[in-house]
């Protein structure tokens, strides 16, 4: 008899994505990098596979890789003068696998989450049959105080920063304070590079802190699936033990390999995305919240008759995919900064949009 886990029914439905990805329809609903990896870089990483015995597994703990990311990871945040090595970094599948890990290693009762926020920390919490605690962000979308509303039974805080889908960045005296509580706090800090900010610059004073970085955004390697996880050796000691083992697989060795010995291209393109932000920003004409990361809420609530899911159409009628929500986030959507070509057909179809239900 098959009996599936009763914990999936609280899970949606598997459904496939109705919208047909097509070369003419620009995709601005994931937060991608919207610039592939240059030639050079790829002639880089194809002659190091060329190299490479594909039929033996990838080293079996990453310790090569590991150690180059935390040099990597010195040089990047030179003015820090951090120094990381191996001990302190555990790669994964993306940072998703990492998060999976991190509802695990820890002790007690429940996992904090605040909403509105990343959906995969409280996916692998209901996964593994913890009990999520949400403890709200204020109305500017900020933790406020969030350090006296966890008591002992708090296992982990999972804070994003900048927060996925508000863009905006959380204040750090704030996270100290809930550093300061010494439970186990996350850092989720996929979009960082774009704010230029990071809590990185704590992990030898703090214990408690996990930062969680991603190839997939600055570093253009979303289709790579290569995450970070940087903390005190304690921590990253209980992840290996229940790490999948060659879930980093030799391809995204080698390309993250080739990247950090080559992220020149990253710095201009992360330049070139935060100047297309803030003049996308500029133009939405007070419709988009401030933004720290590569993509911006947008509110339509001021427009009258207009739902997220009535925008959403439109912009797909146009060939434009972007990210409606519903809940608290009701009548906003979520656009990815893209090129500027692309920005400027984001631009007149909201433009149009405003036309419309004027
Ligand atoms: N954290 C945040 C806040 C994200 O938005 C995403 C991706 N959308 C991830 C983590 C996961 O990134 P990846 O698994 O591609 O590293």
């Amino acid at each position: 008899m098959i009996r599936f886990n009763p914990i999936l029914n609280s899970f949606p439905e598997y459904n496939p994505s109705s919208v047909k990805l097509s070369n003419d329809l620009i995709d601005l609903s994931k937060n991608e990098n919207p610039f592939d990896v240059s030639q050079e870089i790829k002639q880089i990483f194809y002659n190091k596979i060329n190299q490479t015995s594909l039929n033996r597994y990838p080293e079996l703990t990453s310790e090569t890789i590991r150690q180059k990311i935390a040099e990597f990871l010195n040089e990047y945040f030179k003015s820090y003068n951090l120094s990381l090595n191996k001990n302190n970094i555990v790669v994964g599948n993306g940072s998703d696998e990492l998060i999976s890990y991190l509802v695990k290693i820890f002790d007690g009762e429940e996992v904090i989450v605040c909403p509105p926020t990343f959906e995969m920390y409280e996916f692998y919490s209901t996964l593994h049959n913890l009990k999520v605690k949400k403890v709200p962000l204020d109305q500017n979308f900020e933790i406020r105080n969030l350090g006296q509303k966890i008591d002992e039974k708090a296992r982990l805080i999972f804070i994003c920063s900048p927060n996925n889908p508000t863009g905006n960045i959380q204040p750090e005296e704030e996270i100290v304070k809930v550093l300061e509580t010494g439970f186990p706090v996350v850092i989720d800090e996929a979009y960082a590079d774009f704010s230029k900010k990071s809590m990185i610059k704590y992990v030898e004073k703090y214990p408690n802190l996990i930062i969680l970085r991603t190839f997939s955004k600055a570093f253009g390697l979303a289709g790579i699936r290569a995450g970070i996880l940087i903390a005190n050796q304690k921590i990253v000691n209980q992840i290996m033990k229940i790490k999948s083992p060659y879930s980093f697989n030799i391809l995204s060795e080698k390309m993250v390999e080739t990247i950090i010995e080559n992220y020149e291209d990253v710095l201009k393109t992360i330049d070139y995305i935060i100047e297309e932000r803030n003049t996308l920003s500029e133009k939405l004409k007070g419709y988009a919240l401030k933004s720290d990361s590569n993509f911006l809420l947008i509110d339509l609530s001021k427009i009258s008759g207009l739902s997220a899911e009535d925008a959403y159409n439109f912009f797909l009628e146009n060939k434009i995919i972007v990210r409606k929500y519903s809940g608290v986030l009701e009548n906003k959507i979520r656009v990815t900064v893209g090129t500027k070509e692309e920005n400027k057909k984001f631009l007149d179809c909201f433009n149009s949009l405003l036309d419309k239900y004027y």
